[in-house]
């Protein structure tokens, strides 16, 4: 039986509308071309532009259609020069993680054998990892309620069990749906500090509880300066890596580098029931309106929901899609003939998705 899903668009601010659109459309042919899943795309608004014009930067419409979707699908938000009357900057996209308890920040990182890299990878050496970070508590925990006197400032890193099961479970998950992919060897790798702080020793037994109902996988840990260092002198060793929130938001960044900037990283929030996918990258508005922002990692996000979607309802085809389409932009990548400014070529944002629909039904 076709399964239907409805997913909930939020183009955002600045370059947002333009990744947004030739995302969609991919979805839409892919969908189309079909017989076992369909897709049904409502826009939602929120942002700084839809905040500067109507005086709201979420509405309560905008989140009921996020509410409601089976996934939901972020460019990016937020403007420089739109805050709040108190300075603050206008991310709803937060609100969302918080709203919907998104506790999962999926960032995969992957480097194709001819792909350009900082990094002077050993020949036909491939990258190919997942990092989790926790998206609702560690040091965010306190986010703008942190204590400052004149003479001292504090934030709380606060760990809970509920949360670190639910993260644990889904990281040994995911190394178990890769390795069935062929991908990894089933491995997870708990990145800490629990060699100095009592709540990453908490963090760690309570993985090495999680670990302990995953006999068919490997489970070991890392401390997290020493990741920072073998993320660039072997990141091939690794498959998933979990980790508090700053910490991940700190790797995240760094894997996007070995990946050659922020154009290729895509992102998923995962909660119990909700997800949004988004590329990490925000809404560039130095570069918007001019058609040469990288789709990329808006269309390799859309690649991650189709097999989230897939996985979740049991619909193979979409799972096999969501890797079509991950394979036909990496493949565009490699091939570096129609790339955009940011990864070194000329191309512009509808020539770039033109070649992923060309790798998906014309090669
Ligand atoms: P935020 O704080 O909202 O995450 P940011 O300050 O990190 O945003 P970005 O908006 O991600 O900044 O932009 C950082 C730089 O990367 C800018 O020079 C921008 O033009 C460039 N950039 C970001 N995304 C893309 C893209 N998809 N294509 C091309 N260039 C991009």
């Amino acid at each position: 039986m076709i399964q239907t899903f409805e997913i909930a668009v939020f183009e955002g601010d600045g370059i947002g509308p333009e990744i947004t659109e030739p995302c969609v459309d991919i979805l839409r042919r892919m969908a189309d071309a079909s017989p076992d899943y369909e897709l049904s795309f409502t826009e939602a608004a929120a942002g700084a532009a839809h905040y500067a014009k109507t005086g709201e930067s979420f509405p309560e419409s905008s989140m009921a259609t996020a509410r409601r979707a089976d996934a939901i699908l972020l460019s990016a938000m937020g403007l420089p020069d739109v805050r709040y009357p108190d300075g603050t900057e206008i991310s709803p996209q937060i609100d969302l993680r918080k709203a919907l308890n998104l506790f999962a920040g999926v960032r995969p990182v992957t480097v194709k054998a001819g792909q350009k890299t900082p990094l002077n990878l050993p020949a036909g050496t491939e990258i190919d990892f997942v990092l989790i970070r926790e998206s609702t508590e560690g040091l965010f925990f306190t986010q703008g309620s942190g204590e400052v006197s004149q003479d001292e400032a504090r934030e709380t890193l606060r760990i809970t069990r509920e949360v670190s099961e639910n993260l644990f479970r889904f990281a040994f998950d995911l190394a178990k749906t890769r390795k069935a992919a062929g991908r990894g060897p089933g491995r997870v790798t708990c990145v800490d500090k629990a060699n100095v702080f009592r709540a990453f020793a908490f963090f760690r037994e309570l993985f090495d509880a999680e670990a302990k109902n995953h006999p068919d996988l490997i489970a070991d840990h890392a401390y997290v300066d020493a990741t920072a260092l073998w993320m660039v002198q072997k990141p091939w060793s690794f498959d998933v890596m979990v980790t508090e929130n700053m910490f991940g938001d700190i790797l995240s960044d760094l894997g996007a580098g070995l990946m050659g900037g922020l154009g290729l990283a895509p992102s998923a929030d995962i909660g119990l029931e909700h997800a949004v996918f988004q590329p990490c990258h925000g809404s560039a508005p130095d570069i918007a309106g001019q058609g040469v922002a990288n789709p990329f990692a808006m269309i390799l996000s859309a690649a991650m929901m189709l097999e989230w979607l897939g996985h979740k309802h049991d619909n193979s085809a979409m799972v096999k899609d969501g890797t079509r389409l991950r394979d036909a932009v990496e493949d565009v990548v490699a091939r570096g003939e129609t790339l955009t400014a940011d990864l070194g070529g000329e191309a512009g944002t509808g020539q770039a998705a033109a070649a992923v629909l060309d790798a998906l039904f014309v090669t």
